[in-house]
């Protein structure tokens, strides 16, 4: 039974002049926000609306997870029938059937395909939780194949991989780590400052030997004390940063020849944001391990899932075997309901093409973002599949602040985009139809005009 556009109409009504004071809320400068608050009551396809009723193009996907658009009816009917079904089941020695079938269809669609091996899928609740699952599961595979000395993870600067203890403490932005210091400190970070690309489009040709600052790492820490690397294939949170060509073909090669498991965190690129169903399939390069949430579910429900080699699962699965092989897991680790509205996701992409839309799309979105260049302020243009990042170049003194105005006047204008600094993230719903691209880049675009 579909919601009714009148029943939702009636939602945004009573949402509207909320108290603000109680949520405290995530990654926001709460009293800015609160002072002048943008809030969003309803979504559908490519589109928000927000209290006031005004229509908002959804640039982000959400946070990078809607890639399917929004309000897709399966996914509601889908969850609906799950909660009357069976609301809520432990996975911890015992199990219910959705789960179970949910792990064996992303097997059958793992990243890198049949050959890659990588179907062992491990629930959790969010990208953050996918991540510190990732570094304990690696920790803890090197000590079963007796390397109990390898406990240490190499991340890298500017690196990504969620606000956990374990993802900060490998995670390179520095605001997210500077306050926290008692988080451990004995891991490290390698480079990946390839300068801007000088709006070079797609994968910079240039930078492949930043790889061989892990091989660095490993003379200078001892191979016999690192457990694993983690790297977003392409890094969304720091502003969009494109691997050079080679680049992680020689991360693997390095992590091979040292015995070092490497970990993708693919929470941002999983799910055909890069025009291929994992970043694994658009590189060709196989991890041990890689982190997914977000477009799992379409953003829909929160979870994520780490999906592992059979070399590593199999690893762990030794002792007696009436043993727990791995101490860790979730309350909501393969929750019913978000297996149900991942399941109905996945039909979705699949019945849709979505997992491969970005691919067909990729060409007419490059030239749409690089006709910005020449604006004023415009320092450098990047794109990979459905993803785009504009930099500007930072005020005088107010670092950011030049981007965050043009992120209001675009949301005041009817467009939603993402800034981190002085760089603007765009990331639309894979459902994106070439005149919405047209509308995303000249609203941008008349934005950045006006910020000149
Ligand atoms: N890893 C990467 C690469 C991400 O981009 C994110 C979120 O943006 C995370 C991990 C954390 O995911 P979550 O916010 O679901 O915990």
């Amino acid at each position: 039974q579909a919601i009714s556009k009148e029943a939702r109409m009636d939602q945004i009504s009573k949402t509207n002049a909320p108290v603000l004071e109680n949520f405290w809320m995530p990654f926001t400068a709460n009293r800015q926000f609160k002072a002048a608050p943008r809030l969003l009551a309803a979504a559908e396809g490519m589109y928000y609306t927000d209290v006031d009723g005004n229509r908002v193009l959804d640039g982000t996907a959400g946070l990078w997870c809607c890639n399917a658009g929004h309000g897709r009816r399966k996914i509601a009917q889908a969850v609906e029938r799950q909660l009357a079904t069976l609301d809520y089941a432990p996975t911890f020695q015992m199990g219910h059937p959705i789960a179970f079938d949910f792990a064996a269809k992303l097997a059958a669609n793992a990243p890198g395909g049949a050959d890659a091996k990588l179907d062992r899928v491990f629930f959790t609740g969010s990208g953050s939780e996918s991540v510190d699952t990732a570094l304990k599961i690696a920790i803890a595979y090197q000590r079963a194949i007796g390397q109990g000395t390898r406990t240490r993870i190499i991340g890298r600067e500017k690196g990504y991989h969620g606000v956990g203890f374990g993802g900060i403490s490998v995670g390179g932005l520095v605001n997210n780590r500077r306050v926290f210091p008692q988080i451990p400190a004995d891991h490290m970070r390698h480079t990946l400052d390839i300068g801007r690309n000088a709006f070079s489009k797609g994968l910079p040709t240039h930078g492949v030997e930043l790889a061989d600052d892990l091989e660095r790492l490993v003379q200078l820490h001892g191979a016999e004390t690192i457990a694993a690397v983690i790297v977003e294939p392409m890094s969304g949170s720091a502003g969009v940063v494109l691997p050079p060509k080679g680049y992680l073909e020689r991360l693997r090669a390095t992590a091979d020849k040292y015995g070092i498991l490497l970990i993708f965190d693919e929470v941002i690129t999983g799910f055909g944001r890069l025009g291929t169903p994992f970043a694994v399939d658009y590189f060709g390069v196989v991890p041990d391990l890689v982190t997914t949430a977000k477009g799992l579910t379409n953003g829909a429900v929160p979870m994520g899932a780490v999906f592992a080699s059979r070399k590593v699962h199999d690893g762990l699965m030794v002792g007696p075997d009436n043993a727990i092989e791995l101490f860790h897991g979730y309350t909501y680790s393969g929750h019913p309901v978000a297996c149900a509205a991942g399941l109905a996701t996945l039909e979705i992409y699949e019945e849709e093409g979505l997992l491969t839309r970005a691919s067909d799309l990729a060409e007419y979105w490059q030239d749409a973002l690089h006709s910005l260049k020449g604006l004023a302020h415009v320092v450098d243009i990047r794109n990979l599949g459905l993803v785009g990042a504009i930099e500007l170049a930072p005020r005088d003194g107010a670092a950011g602040k030049r981007a965050y105005d043009v992120f209001v006047d675009c949301f005041n204008k009817g467009l939603l985009i993402r800034v981190t600094g002085d760089i603007i993230a765009l990331s639309p719903p894979l459902i994106i139809e070439k005149e919405q691209i047209d509308t995303l880049v000249s609203t941008l675009g008349e934005a950045l005009k006006r910020a000149a």
